[in-house]
């Protein structure tokens, strides 16, 4: 029926392919579904490469609609995303070079020189990675680029886009909020609709930087009006709960099957852009089929996982006699309080606040040096990461970026489910959990007295103090490392710090000001423009213009 392979490839599976493409669009189809069918389509593609060997060096290749170079930057390995982003472009005919994580400017804007990029794309995860995409818009602007820029990842926004780097580059530069909305921008970007698309997006882009502009002008109270205005506890009828050891402790290969009971499906759901809580989210009227069926793949994989023990998942926690000292909690060697081991320098937050609610600070949830009290703080890293770089090679080499994507959301999930079931046997040791009831449904839900903050997060939002908890807990020992920007390796990894005030909650530490900058820098033991670099998301001031007196 066909004189050449690459009919077959142009004809029937384009066709097939245009088909879910226009479906996802519509919103009739889902991203499994899709992943499912690319993963199909690259077989098939595969099957008929061989023998067109030949006639593709003749006559050239099938044409793409447009190449697009994508990496997570330099010091971030956030992939998941990227991953999906790709295999929709794909689908919809367009050649995809994906360099992976980690991946410096210079190498990403050679690549897309030696392949003649049409479109780059950059993906990040953490708060670093923003900074480190204005690098990247920078080095474009002064290597001469025009190529569009597309940026997309947890932590991106259009407001952070417009704010931070479309300015840095002449070029078109476009956020991309999922994978739902790559095929739009990237053909809005390719096609002849270009330079309508780019205007229309360099208007909106400058109406949020003027919004922006005005937002950040919004009062804020004065460190010191801030630290007055702290959570206050009557640390003197306050039971503090003493773990029954100190210092840290290790755990290595923890059953997979212990682990996977802790698991929140709801998130797993949401990587695969399927929004809803599990399990009603199985009988959503419109793609209850395709979470149910992608739940039982997972189900399976996970199974393989377990029985095979393909991913080792490896932690380590401990609890530190601590008190706080201001906004800074001080982390004693031992019981005797004398000896220093480290210091953690909280922020607090700035922003004018009603019905009289305290400024918070995590440094409230531990008892001050001047109360005598001798309270305690608990730190943990786990991953469950280990062994799925090798796991998702051998699915990539079989083509199979479906279970390649899983293997990556799984592990994810059992990161985190590690996290529960290590907090939950903190509190057991930490005493004050010892006579809790709660089922793994209702510790998902986070019904338990204390919190675990992660760095990065908005309570903590500084990454690099993930230095020191990795250097106390010892997590090298456990195979958990950390980039240049403080990101986790392997990429399904956890960390965090313990408190088990009772009153302790999760908060945003939101805009501060730069007289807090400038304590905390110092408190740190870092400059002034280094902790404004690595706090950029956080500051209510422009570092670059001259301090002005408050009012
Ligand atoms: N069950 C979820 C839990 C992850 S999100 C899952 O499986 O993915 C909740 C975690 O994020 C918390 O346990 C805490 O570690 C972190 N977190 C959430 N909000 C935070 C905040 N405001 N400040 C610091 N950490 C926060």
């Amino acid at each position: 029926q066909y004189e050449e392979p690459l009919h077959i490839i142009e004809g029937p599976l384009m066709d097939g392919m245009k088909v879910v493409g226009d479906l996802f669009g519509a919103g009739k189809m889902f991203l499994p579904q899709v992943v499912k069918s690319a993963r199909a389509m690259k077989r098939a593609v595969a099957y008929l490469l061989p023998y067109m060997e030949e006639r593709k060096r003749l006559t050239g290749a099938a044409s793409a609609q447009g190449r697009v170079l994508m990496a997570t930057v330099k010091g971030d390995v956030h992939d998941i995303g990227k991953n999906i982003v790709g295999v929709v472009l794909g689908c919809n005919n367009y050649e995809v070079i994906d360099l992976g994580v980690m991946v410096p400017a210079a190498k990403i804007l050679d690549a897309a020189v030696e392949h003649q990029a049409d479109i780059i794309g950059l993906s990040g995860l953490i708060t670093p990675s923003l900074d480190e995409m204005a690098f990247v818009a920078r080095e474009m602007e002064r290597r001469g680029f025009t190529t569009p820029l597309l940026i997309g990842g947890a932590t991106t926004s259009r407001q952070h886009t417009a704010v931070k780097i479309a300015h840095e580059y002449s070029g078109p530069v476009t956020h991309v909020l999922d994978a739902s909305r790559a095929v739009d921008v990237v053909s809005s970007l390719i096609g002849g609709r270009r330079e309508q698309f780019d205007a229309a997006n360099r208007a909106a882009q400058a109406e949020i930087r003027e919004s922006y502009a005005t937002r950040r002008q919004k009062p804020l109270l004065t460190y010191a009006q801030a630290q007055a205005n702290r959570l206050t506890t009557d640390w003197d009828n306050h039971v503090i709960a003493s773990p029954w050891f100190v210092g840290r402790r290790y755990l290595d290969a923890v059953p997979l099957a212990d682990l996977a009971r802790y698991i929140d499906w709801t998130f797993f759901f949401s990587a695969w852009q399927l929004k809803g809580r599990f399990p009603a989210i199985l009988e959503h009227p419109q793609y209850g089929a395709a979470a149910r069926e992608l739940y039982e793949n997972a189900q399976a994989l996970l199974q393989r996982i377990v029985d095979g023990k393909l991913l080792t998942a490896n932690g380590t926690y401990g609890f530190w006699p601590a008190n706080s000292e201001a906004d800074d909690i001080v982390v004693y060697q031992d019981d005797e309080r004398r000896t220093e081991l480290v210091r953690l320098p909280m922020l607090r937050q700035q922003e004018i606040i009603a019905d009289g609610r305290p400024n918070r600070s995590l440094a409230d949830f531990i008892a001050p040096r001047d109360s005598g009290v001798p309270d305690y703080i608990g730190m943990f890293a786990v991953t469950a990461g280990l062994g799925a770089d090798d796991l998702v090679q051998a699915f990539e080499r079989d083509l199979d970026d479906y279970n390649a994507i899983m293997v990556k959301a799984l592990a994810d999930r059992l990161a985190e489910a590690f996290a529960e079931y290590l907090h939950a046997q903190a509190r057991k040791d930490w005493g004050y959990g010892r006579s809790e009831q709660l089922t793994p449904e209702d510790l998902v839900a986070e019904k338990y007295r204390g919190i675990r903050p992660a760095y990065g997060y908005p309570a903590c939002p500084d990454h690099t103090e993930k230095g020191k908890l990795f250097e106390l807990l010892d997590a090298g020992r456990q195979g958990l490392v950390l980039t240049e920007s403080f990101a986790m390796l392997p990429a399904a990894s956890v960390s965090g710090l313990y408190f088990s005030h009772p009153e302790a909650k999760y908060f945003n530490v939101g805009r501060i000001g730069r007289d807090q900058l400038e304590s905390y820098a110092s408190r740190k033991g870092m400059s002034v423009e280094d902790t404004e670099r690595w706090l950029a998301p956080n500051l209510a001031y422009d570092p670059a213009a001259a301090p002005v007196t408050p009012l």
